[in-house]
């Protein structure tokens, strides 16, 4: 079958699995079919009978494509989403057998998923998204140039810049480098994505557990590698995801950071700050600064597992406070930890065999954030899918939209008679597949919120190590980056009895130099997928660098709102004000960057290309002059908040910033009408 769109032509079937020839140009990359290792053999799975079997559209713009053949005893099945408006398409196979036929391991995981040929003059570039940064304390992007330093390549985007195009493939998975699942390699003349570790079990039988592989993701563009990351940005902020409500730019509030400064500076229990009327007091606060989401953090419920909302913190209920944000025009979120299960509660007494268990051990039962003791449940067996039914229950009856989930690690369950493994499958074996399947299941919990709740929006918390970053949870919702970046033992600084852990907590320019770490992403993935927290505290001039910050995208504020000056929460609506008016054009903008943070002098243009809309920040550290000029093409006088001045000369915008020390400004182009 040949299936085409404004930036290709993909043949799919016959002597390969499909071939993409970009449109214009002459060559096409053909993919090979994939390679399983079934009963001891490595067999090639190229069914003659191939052929389209459904095609139907998910939503207005992504269509499926279902194809089926027999081969081998086998049948194989891809599932191809494509879509008009980009150049990147995603695919995923199911392998199944009518006979009792197995995947095996001979040595190690053995699965090609697809291969393509190695040409030879090219310049590859390897994407790592889960670098974890410790001087920062959160995850960030690396470019690598591929195949130079290693030969296994953790991915998960692998670019090729040809000399008439540039091709990308990635896939969809999530773990900390260096712990690879899935790598790309080099071998007989291809390039290949091969499975590492926990993708199947051996002797896994394909007439009763059929194999589903995690989703691929493939395309071309006429251009460079810049261009190619452009495009892939477009993609993954419109084309990828059909949970489209995890792409919008609100406005988040949540109330941890005064939790925690109650705890470490008032001496008090996190959660004695956590009830109606305080909540009620900061939600006036957050109507008038002008915030969309208003994120209730943990404490409000009353056991885990059953999510109750905790009756004697909110006598009138949690509908009551999501009413309250709907007058002001605000969307309630709420914070979960997916695993846990309180020792009382009703879920747990149906799922006592879904704990998470390791050496035999199931683990132990602990507080968690002062509420009932929690056992820690495992996500990979049936106890998902109640899970998930919770949650669609709740936002019927409180009305949430946003569920921050926090606290989930990827390792820790080797149990048989889950869904990773069982008695003939060895330890170890259960511990890989458990982790594997991890965040397949996370994307299945919020997979199916969203399909029944559709402006639902599932954040996932991955600020500490060990997180299943990649693209696999981008697929369905988005990332809480940076809770307050380093604590102090990063630095190697002991921390004395009850001091609070974290460095970064203190109003001023140096919390931002952390938090706009995260931008780093913003090349190739969207910002407005990494929210981070700013902090709202005067005075004005870590207001405004808090600001300047936050509308590049991460969108966060990490609030003690009360303590906001009258001001201080004039300055935030003015400036959230300007930034409504453009945040679409903001949003879809690719960064132009000069600087990083901490130098003296940091500037980042968000102005989309189309409409010349959009805005930028500067951020100063060291006093003096500078002059700056504009790369982006900018729509009429800004709008401009600290001090900056924009001039034309010669046919270019420049920038010019006095300062006498840390500082930043914001200017907004093309706002008013
Ligand atoms: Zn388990």
């Amino acid at each position: 079958m040949i299936c085409t769109n404004p930036f290709y032509t993909l043949e799919i079937g016959g002597a390969s699995l499909f071939s993409c020839r970009p449109s214009g140009k002459n060559t096409a990359v053909p993919f090979d079919w994939p390679i399983f290792e079934i009963d001891g053999e490595k067999t090639e799975i190229a069914p003659e009978t191939f052929g389209l079997t459904d095609r139907r559209f998910l939503n207005d713009k992504i269509e499926q494509l279902t194809f089926s053949g027999e081969a081998r005893g086998c049948t194989l099945k891809l599932e191809l989403l494509i879509c008009a408006f980009t150049p990147f398409f995603r695919f995923r196979y199911f392998l199944s057998s009518n006979s009792d036929l197995r995947l095996t391991k001979s040595g190690g995981d053995s699965v090609s998923y697809f291969s393509y040929p190695d040409e030879g003059a090219v310049r590859r570039t390897e994407v790592r998204l889960s670098e974890y940064d410790q001087l920062v304390h959160s995850y960030r992007l690396r470019e690598v140039p591929a195949f130079e330093h290693e030969d296994a390549l953790m991915g998960p985007i692998l670019a090729e810049e040809r000399r008439d195009f540039s091709l990308l493939v990635a896939y969809e998975h999530g773990s900390t480098y260096p712990d690879k699942y899935l790598c790309y390699e080099k071998k007989d003349g291809k390039i290949a994505l091969c499975a590492v570790k926990g993708n199947y079990l051996h002797g896994q039988s394909l007439r009763d557990d059929p194999f589903e592989s995690i989703w691929f993701q493939a395309g071309a563009v006429d251009g460079d590698t810049d261009a190619l990351a452009r495009a892939y940005r477009e993609f993954q902020l419109e084309y990828c995801s059909l949970n489209a409500a995890s792409r919008k730019p609100y406005i988040f509030y949540n109330t941890w950071a005064y939790q925690e400064r109650n705890r470490f500076y008032n001496k008090q229990a996190y959660l004695s700050s956590m009830n109606e009327e305080r909540i009620t007091k900061e939600i006036g606060i957050a109507h008038k600064m002008g915030v969309d989401v208003f994120v209730i953090d943990t404490g409000w419920f009353s056991k885990t597992g059953d999510w109750e909302t905790n009756g004697s913190r909110f006598p009138s209920g949690m509908k009551h406070i999501a009413d309250l944000l709907k007058e002001r025009g605000m969307i309630l979120g709420l914070w979960f930890a997916p695993p846990a299960a309180a020792c009382t509660s009703e879920i747990l007494k149906k799922h006592k065999g879904n704990i998470r268990s390791a050496n035999g051990k199931t683990s132990t039962p602990g507080p968690v954030w002062e509420t009932e003791d929690s056992y820690d449940m495992c996500l990979v067996s049936d106890y998902w899918d109640d899970f998930a039914d919770r949650l669609i229950e709740l936002a019927g009856k409180t009305g949430v939209r946003y569920f921050k989930w926090d606290a989930v690690s990827m390792f820790g369950c080797d149990a048989p008679g889950h869904r990773h493994g069982g008695e003939d499958s060895s330890q170890w074996e259960r511990a890989d597949n458990y982790s594997f399947n991890l965040v397949r299941y996370l994307s299945k919990i919020a997979d199916k919120v969203c399909a029944a709740v559709p402006d639902a929006i599932v954040d996932f918390d991955v600020t500490e190590h060990g997180r299943c970053v990649g693209l696999a949870f981008l697929s369905s919702g988005k990332y809480f980056a940076v809770n307050n970046g380093p604590y102090y033992p990063n630095y190697d600084i002991t921390v004395p009895p009850d001091q609070w852990i974290n460095v970064f907590v203190n109003p001023g320019p140096a919390r931002g130099w952390v938090c706009r770490k995260t931008l780093c992403y913003d090349k190739w993935i969207p910002s407005v997928l990494f929210m981070t927290h700013y902090l709202p505290d005067d005075p004005e001039a870590s207001q405004l660098i808090n600001l300047a910050s936050l509308v590049l995208g991460q969108n966060g504020i990490w609030g003690d709102l009360p303590n906001v000056s009258d001001n201080g929460v004039a300055l935030f609506r003015a400036v959230l004000n300007e930034y409504k008016r453009v945040r679409g054009d903001v949003t879809a903008a690719d960064p132009v960057v000069y600087g990083c943070p901490g130098d003296s002098f940091e500037v980042y243009e968000k102005i989309n290309r189309k409409t010349r809309r959009g805005l930028i920040s500067v951020f100063t550290n060291a006093g003096g002059k500078y002059v700056y000029r504009v790369k982006s093409a900018v729509d009429g006088k800004p709008v401009v908040f600290g001090g900056a001045s924009i001039s034309e000369k010669d046919g270019f915008t420049y920038l010019t910033v006095q300062a006498k020390g840390p500082s930043a400004a914001i200017l907004f182009f093309g706002g008013k009408a």
